[in-house]
Formats: C-alpha cells, structure tokens, sequence
C-alpha cells in the first residue's frame, strides 16, 4: 500500500469503531469548563503566551541558567541533543534496576524509551491509571488525558483482574481500589521513579509538575532516584513563571490537577549533628535530562511557537479533524496538530503524512483555544509546503494543481465562452 492509500485507509478506520464518538464527549467536558470561565482564562492566556515569548527568545540563556542552579541545588543534570543520547544516559541510571515507576510524559513517547527498557529486560509500570489500563490491556491510548476512557467498565476489569490477582467485578470503586493497593505494592518495590516536567523554573532549578492522581508524589518521593527528562523549552526563567504556566496548563486540561509540586534537587536533613545527608522520605538522588531533540531546530525553521505548547490537550477538543477520525490524526508522539508537527521532527516527514499532515482542513479552532495561542494552519501550511518539496504529494494535489494550471481553477471546469 503507498503511503496515499495508507494515509486514507488510516483515516477511514479512524471514522468507524466509536472512537471518534468518545472523543466529542470528552470533548463537550472541556468545553463546557472553559466556556464559563471565559474572561479570566483570556487573561492567563495573554499572561502565558507572553511568558512563552520570552523564554523561547532567551532560550540559550535560560538553559545555561537552569543547568546551574538545578547543579546547585544537588541535581545531576544532563543535557541531550539527540534522544538517543538521553536514552542512553536514562540507561545507564538504571543500572541493573529491573523495575521503574513511571508517570505520564509526552518527552518519554518522543524517546521511544519504554520498549528500550522492555528490550533491557525492565519492566515499566505505568502509575497513571489510565496509562496502566492502556499498558495491561494491549489497547491503544485513544486521548493523551484520558487515555482508556473508551474502554468498557467490563474490558477495564479484565485487564485489572490479571494484574490483581483476582477476578474484579465491574464495580469502578472496586476497580479503583484494587488499583491504587496494587499500584502501591509496585512504587514500593521500585528503586527507579521516571517522570517529565511541566516546567523548570530557570533561577531557581526546580522542576514543576502538575498531577490530578497523586501518582507522581510517590514516584518523586518513594524511589531512591528520580529521573526527570524535560524538553528545554519546559525551562522558564523564575518559579513565578513555572507557577502560572502550570496553572495554565492546568486550567486547559481535561481533568483539573490536584497537586502542583516543585522539586528542587533531592530530599534531605541536617537533623542528626548538623552534618547534612541526602535522602531522608524523598529521592536520594535526582537526575534532569533536559533535551533538544528537535527543538533548535523547531526555532532555526521559525516554527518557534510549537515550543509554546505545554501538553493541555485543549486543542484536541476543538480539532475537527481528529474529533471524526479519532486516532487517524495521531502518531505515536502525539494527536491532533501539536501531535502531527512533532511527528515531523521526530519521526520524519514521510510519517508526518501518515499521521495526517494533509488532512487538516486550516479551520484555525486549535490556536483559538490554545493557552500558548500557536498558530498551527500556518505551521502546517509550512511544513505541507516543505514535504511537497520533497516529493511527497498526495495524487490529488497533482491532479488540482495540473486543473489550476489548464483552466486556472482547481476542479478543471472552464469558464463558459461569453
Ligand atoms: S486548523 Fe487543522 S489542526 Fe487546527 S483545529 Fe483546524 S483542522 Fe484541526
Ligand atoms: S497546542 Fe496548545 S492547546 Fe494543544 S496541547 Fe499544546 S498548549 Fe494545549
């Protein structure tokens, strides 16, 4: 199948199956959340794309900064310019560990590093619920946020009942429950807790992060060591900004976040003769891998604002393309068109066709809704005119160019002879 047919074939079972169906519920959720709190979300809206501006414009700066004071503070940092040099670096912090908690994180999926571990032999558990249901059941996360919901409350048990030890009744408080003790038992064993960031406060080296579970306190918190991979423009210059980016964020999101927490190098006490020692309840030892990727390259290009971007997912309830084709406008670093540019940078441009590059229709609704206001149909236009230099133009856009060029419109009708 040539990657025409595949993109249709893609979009086609996107349509069917109710997926898309899910989706415009979760969808009507959001949007009834943020049509009332209109007024005051214009404000943080202003406040966090002007905060973004500024810190993409001193990006150089900001990273030198947050590298030096995340080190002051005790972390170990590591800068990454490729992803294989920040798996590799993950690698080698595990060590023989054998089991790593591990929270929800865009930065991750664009690493691959799940089935590097897996490959290793490590077992990766997921602390998200949602994530966890998606990991023991085999499915495919359907949206970032909420990536189970479309499975029944029957499939979800199933899928538990194995990982319990027990067969779970279709019961959501049961579900949840039986859960959360198992959950535990894992974070406890684990000497290894991976998360993200939501931002990295520049001036002071401290990491932020947003969670509504409570997942990510006890995978910072119980492990030995925590890694915590950021792509460098998480990195803001104070904790002021870090905070109301992630209140932002937050307020974008399908569920609202119950903990905001900042992390500023590992735990410690001077409690016993003054004498200072690291780990005391929390991580003895933190590690920040801060990656590029394709970030720089993102800003040599001019597409700085898809750097604005802070994984709320708020576009992907307005985006009419991915609410009928559901996963279709998707790959596996992402959905909708923050998903599909990044599958430009990560995976390439031939898969950013695949993952649905030509299938946006430029309506704008994204970068209405978006926090950062990103103007995704011109970043896509962009990037649509770039894979048509490279030679991957769909056979319709042959045949309007070739009716533009004959009869001077793109249905090849002539104009009647007055
Ligand atoms: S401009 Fe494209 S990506 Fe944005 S909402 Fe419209 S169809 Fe979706
Ligand atoms: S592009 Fe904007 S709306 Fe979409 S996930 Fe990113 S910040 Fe949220």
């Amino acid at each position: 199948m040539g990657l025409y047919e595949e993109t249709g074939e893609r979009l086609r079972r996107g349509m069917e199956g109710g997926r898309a169906e899910t989706l415009k519920v979760i969808a009507s959720v959001v949007l009834s959340r943020l049509r009332a709190d209109g007024g005051r979300l214009r404000k943080m809206m202003e406040r966090y794309r002007r905060i973004k501006e500024g810190a993409v414009g001193r990006l150089e700066e900001l990273v030198g900064l947050a590298k030096d004071s995340l080190r002051a503070v005790g972390c170990e940092v590591f800068e990454a310019r490729r992803g294989g040099e920040a798996v590799d670096y993950l690698l080698k912090q595990m060590g023989d560990e054998r089991v790593v908690v591990k929270s929800k994180s865009n930065t991750l999926k664009e690493l691959d590093l799940v089935e590097r571990l897996e490959e290793r032999g490590v077992e990766v558990v997921e602390t998200d619920l949602g994530d966890r249901i998606i990991q023991l059941a085999g499915e495919e996360p359907l949206h970032p946020v909420g990536p189970a919901v479309h499975l029944t409350l029957e499939e979800v048990a199933r899928a538990l009942s194995r990982e319990v030890g027990r067969e779970l009744p279709p019961d959501v408080e049961e579900i949840i429950k039986a859960s959360r003790l198992r959950l535990r038992e894992r974070i406890l064993e684990a000497k290894v807790g991976l998360t993200g960031a939501n931002a990295i406060a520049a001036e002071e080296g401290a990491v932020g992060l947003v969670e509504n579970e409570g997942n990510i306190s006890l995978i910072t918190r119980l492990p030995e060591k925590h890694l915590a991979v950021a792509g460098i423009e998480k990195i803001v210059p104070t904790l002021e900004d870090a905070a109301t980016v992630m209140k932002t964020c937050e307020a974008f999101l399908t569920v609202t976040g119950a903990y905001h927490s900042f992390i500023r190098g590992p735990s410690r006490t001077a409690d016993v003769m003054g004498i200072e020692q690291f780990g005391m309840h929390g991580a003895k030892e933190v590690h920040v891998v801060l990656l590029d990727g394709w970030r720089r390259e993102a800003v040599r290009m001019g597409l700085e604002e898809v750097l604005y971007c802070c994984n709320c997912g708020a576009c992907l309830s307005v985006c009419p393309v991915l609410l009928e084709a559901a996963q279709a406008f998707s790959s596996r670093v992402g959905a909708g068109p923050v998903g599909v540019v990044r599958t430009w940078f990560v995976l390439g441009p031939e898969e950013a066709v695949r993952a649905g590059l030509f299938a946006c229709t430029g309506c704008g609704a994204c970068r209405e809704i978006c926090p950062g206001s990103i103007d995704f149909p011109s970043i896509i236009e962009r990037l649509r005119a770039e894979a048509c230099e490279r030679g991957l133009v769909l056979p319709p856009h042959i045949s309007v160019a070739e009716n533009i060029r004959k009869t001077g419109n793109p249905f090849g009708e002539r104009r009647p002879q007055p």
